[in-house]
């Protein structure tokens, strides 16, 4: 299991499911990610991408312990809840053992981060009860960012209706929902950062301890590829041209610098120092 330490906080990645993705012509993913484009890329292999060209992701939530918080960020896809991402069948995973594995029982979490809302990032934000979707984390705040909830509560596609009704709604009617600006203040160690474009009101989650510095991405890079490339765009951005842009600041200001950055979606081992590299830049992975 990946986990980092920053100061005096501790992250550890708790992976739900990989997902592998491979090129496909008509509806890519990322549409520049061929697999003869990510050859000119050799640091993807063999972490980020395999050699036939298929991207590796993962799946995977990140446990944040600072002092006085225990922070859970993106709540992954969660179990009993049928998906088109995962082939419209329900995952039946280990993910809440996993989380008490790292001495953290679902009553423990204090606080819950949903970079963003969609399907792969609220899941978990409720369990089945019965025929009920209770809250997972009785205990916790969620922090949801009061920009992204407006724009998905308006939102009538097919894709997010289920979602809102079974990860996000039951939230707000238990009363443990906080809607909260973009650049929310948690705690002395934890802030929020917008990094919009994916989604409208896209946060990623900044983490600063004694000089030490990580960001958790979010949505905002999906790929590693994207790195390499910030220009390449995910089919799916709400806005790519503001998705691109937010990208290459963060890089920019994150490059050859002591900062480690913690993909949100990318696979073992997740998290790295972004150098310069001809035009783009690169991940150099932690151990
Ligand atoms: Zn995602």
């Amino acid at each position: 299991m990946n986990r980092w330490t920053i100061g005096d906080v501790k992250v550890s990645c708790i992976v739900e499911t990989e997902l592998p993705i491979s090129y496909q012509e008509k509806y890519p993913f990322i549409r520049e990610a061929t697999p003869a484009a990510l050859k000119e890329i050799p640091w993807l292999y063999p972490n980020f991408v395999k050699a036939d060209g298929v991207l590796k992701l993962s799946i995977q939530a990140l446990l944040v312990e600072a002092p006085g918080v225990r922070l859970l960020v993106d709540t992954c896809i969660g179990n009993d809840k049928p998906r088109k991402l995962i082939g419209n069948e329900s995952l039946n995973s280990n993910f809440l053992d996993d989380l008490k594995s790292l001495g953290c029982p679902r009553e423990d979490i204090d606080m819950v981060v949903c970079t963003h809302l969609h399907v792969d990032h609220v899941g978990w934000n409720t369990m089945k009860v019965g025929d009920q979707w209770l809250p997972t984390f009785p205990n916790a705040r969620y922090l949801i960012g009061r920009k992204e909830y407006e724009y998905w509560s308006e939102d009538n596609s097919e894709d997010q209706i289920p979602v809102m009704e079974d990860s996000v709604s039951p939230i707000f009617a238990s009363g443990l929902a906080d809607l909260v600006d973009m650049d929310h203040v948690i705690s002395p160690e934890l802030r929020l950062m917008p990094t919009p474009g994916h989604t409208p009101g896209h946060v990623s989650v900044i983490i600063e301890s004694e000089g030490e510095k990580a960001i958790i991405t979010g949505d905002s890079m999906h790929h590693p590829c994207q790195i390499a490339n910030p220009h390449w765009a995910v089919s799916f951005d709400t806005d790519k041209k503001a998705a691109v842009s937010c990208r290459k600041t963060l890089l920019n200001d994150v490059a050859d610098q002591p900062v480690l950055i913690i993909g949100t979606h990318f696979a073992a081992p997740t998290a790295g120092k972004v150098v310069r590299d001809g035009p783009g830049f690169r991940l150099i992975s932690a151990d």
